[in-house]
Formats: C-alpha cells, sequence, structure tokens
C-alpha cells in the first residue's frame, strides 16, 4: 500500500512479525551486501563511432541480495542517498572499479579509461577531495584515466564550492562528464563556468532520435554548444544502427548503448577486449 506521496511501501516481515518500510529493508539489507559481497560491478564500453574506437568504460553497479534477489541501481541508489550509505558504497564503488581495471591491465596490456558516477550527495560530501586522492595512490590508477559523472543538479547548489572541487581534481588530471544531459537546469554561460570535458546526451533524446525531429534538433543544439564549449558529446542509450547513423551524422563524438555492447561483467570485458584486438 502507498502511503504518502512518497515512495514508501509498507511490508509485511515474518521474520519480525511487524510492518517495515521497503525503505528500511532494501537500507538494512545495502549495509549487509556491502559487508558480504552482493555487489558487483559491470562495465559499459563507450565507442567512437567515427574512428571506429574504443574511448572507455562506464562502471555500473548491481546487486544480487539472496534476500530482494536482482536488484537494479534504479532500486537502491536512490534509497543510498536518503542516508550516509551512498558515501560507503561510492568509495567502494570507486575502489573495486580503479582495481579491477589495474588487474584487468595486466591481462589486456592497457589500463582502460573509466567513468563511475558520483551521487550528488557524494558530491557534496566535503571529504569526497581527499577520499578519491587516497583510493588513486592506494590502488595506483593513473588520474588521467579516470572520468567522474556528475549531474547538472550537483552543480547548481553551489556552483562556486563545485568549482573548486572540481578544478582540485581536474589538476590530478581527472576529467568530468555531465550525466543525463538536456534534463536538469543548464544553461549555456552556466555550464561554461565547470571544468568539464564531456557531455552526455540524455537517453531520453536519443530513443526517437530516428522519428522526432524536436528531439533531433535538441540532439544538434547539445552538440553545437559543446562545440562552442570545447566540449565532446557521447550519446546514452543508442540500441539501434539508424540512431547510431544519425548521431554520427550530426557530430556526435562517441556512443553508449546496448547497439555496441550491453554493459559487461569482469570476464565479459575480458572477452570483449581479446575480439577488439
Ligand atoms: P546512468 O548513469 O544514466 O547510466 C546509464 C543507464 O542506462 C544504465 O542503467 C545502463 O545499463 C543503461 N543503458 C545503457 N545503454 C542502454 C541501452 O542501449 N538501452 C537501455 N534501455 N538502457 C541502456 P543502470 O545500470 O540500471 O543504472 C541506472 C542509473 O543508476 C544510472 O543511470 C545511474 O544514475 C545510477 N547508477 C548506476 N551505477 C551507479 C554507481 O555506481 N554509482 C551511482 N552513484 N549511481 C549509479
Ligand atoms: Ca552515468
Ligand atoms: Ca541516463
Ligand atoms: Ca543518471
Amino acid at each position: 500500500a502507498k502511503i504518502n506521496g512518497k515512495n514508501t511501501y509498507l511490508f509485511f516481515e515474518p521474520t519480525k512479525g511487524d510492518f517495515a518500510s521497503e525503505t528500511l529493508i532494501i537500507e538494512n539489507g545495502l549495509r549487509k551486501a556491502l559487508k558480504n559481497n552482493e555487489l558487483f560491478l559491470v562495465y559499459q564500453p563507450k565507442w567512437d563511432t567515427k574512428e571506429d574506437q574504443f574511448i572507455g568504460l562506464e562502471v555500473l553497479v548491481r546487486w544480487q541480495s539472496p534476500e530482494l534477489g536482482f536488484m537494479n541501481p534504479g532500486q537502491f541508489i536512490s534509497i543510498a542517498e536518503e542516508t550516509d550509505l551512498i558515501i560507503v558504497l561510492g568509495e567502494w564503488i570507486l575502489k573495486e572499479a580503479l582495481n579491477s581495471m589495474m588487474e584487468l591491465s595486466k591481462t589486456i596490456g592497457f589500463i582502460p579509461k573509466i567513468s563511475v558516477n558520483l551521487s550528488p550527495v557524494q558530491f557534496r560530501n566535503s571529504a569526497l577531495n581527499t577520499t578519491i586522492k587516497e583510493i588513486l595512490e592506494e590502488t595506483r590508477f593513473p588520474a588521467e584515466k579516470l572520468e567522474l559523472e556528475i549531474t547538472e543538479g550537483a552543480l547548481v547548489i553551489n556552483p562556486k564550492m563545485a568549482i573548486e572541487k572540481m578544478n582540485d581534481l581536474v589538476n590530478l588530471g581527472i576529467t568530468f562528464s555531465i550525466d543525463d544531459f538536456g534534463t536538469g537546469y543548464s544553461s549555456m554561460s552556466y555550464l561554461k563556468k565547470f571544468p568539464v570535458s564531456t557531455l552526455k546526451i540524455d537517453k531520453s533524446f536519443v530513443d526517437d532520435v530516428v522519428s522526432d525531429h524536436q528531439d533531433r534538433a535538441i540532439i544538434e543544439a547539445i552538440i553545437t554548444l559543446a562545440a562552442s564549449l570545447e566540449m565532446k558529446t557521447i550519446a546514452e542509450g543508442a540500441e539501434t544502427k539508424e540512431q547510431v547513423d544519425i548521431l554520427n551524422f550530426i557530430g556526435c563524438y562517441a556512443i553508449q548503448g546496448y547497439w555496441h555492447s550491453r554493459p559487461l561483467d569482469y570476464t565479459a570485458l575480458m572477452a570483449y577486449f581479446q575480439k577488439l584486438n
């Protein structure tokens, strides 16, 4: 039963013999998941369509819960964000991703560029930069190979602080991309203040780019905007050849989506790189 305007549901919990909210169940489950290795990462390749070459991987978290079954990040990231769990979770994701790439590099002969999603809550955390620096040092992962994906929402709350924080990381060699671009609050004058290298065009515009002139016009405008700000563009969620051809034609630098590859677990990722060569 939905009890209020938020996504809160009541569940009967047999073990406790009472009702607990779904939020609480997921929250407690996540704490346990972190301890019990129930979380794992998958990696989705980004592809430069013009040069036909691999340019990097986006890290996406997965949760295989013995009690709750397979959980998508859409089902638990927002709950983790309501508590401080996202901080611990985010740290685990970053460390696991960088360690995995160092390990993978022994097999494939190079360290792939990776991008890691940063929740706005993580981004606002005052210890973020120190944590990132510590993890880079500990894993010996090169900062130039790390990209952080943040949403426009993370930037608008305290732009001055955001710029400072980003510049500090950019000085190390880290790059930034704006996730779900086009769905948020950015204006042209606003965007140029932030040290951002890539705009990720939201999947909602890519979905109908073949048939919808307005969506196509929006994507073209984003590409023009990016070019004038000396930023690159990548389209999220490209699933068909028709979409990819149009995106390529209108000057989108890269694509990420099922057309090229689904997100891959570590084993599948090794196979992916073996096939590339
Ligand atoms: P996002 O950052 O926009 O990630 C892209 C989502 O689109 C991923 O869903 C990916 O699997 C999916 N996708 C990629 N290509 C296609 C396609 O061609 N078709 C379709 N239908 N979907 C495609 P996923 O992994 O379920 O993640 C959903 C959201 O959860 C992400 O959206 C991101 O906001 C968040 N998320 C995922 N992993 C993490 C993480 O490690 N940390 C944080 N803070 N958030 C994460
Ligand atoms: Ca993302
Ligand atoms: Ca998206
Ligand atoms: Ca997103």
